[in-house]
């Protein structure tokens, strides 16, 4: 119950994943995607393997 604290909706000025359309505390231009944590964990786990 905090008045003057901004951030009470979620997903209002965030994005989205672009996997699983969670909403991400990411700015709108975060590497040309937009990942959640957890998405964006498994990407950097496959990228890693790529090659
Ligand atoms: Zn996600």
């Amino acid at each position: 119950m905090t008045d003057g604290d901004h951030g009470a909706e979620t997903g209002a000025d965030r994005p989205e994943c672009v996997l699983c359309q969670a909403p991400t505390e990411y700015p709108e231009s975060h590497r040309g995607i937009t990942l959640c944590p957890p998405c964006e964990w498994q990407e950097a786990q496959r990228t890693m393997c790529s090659g």
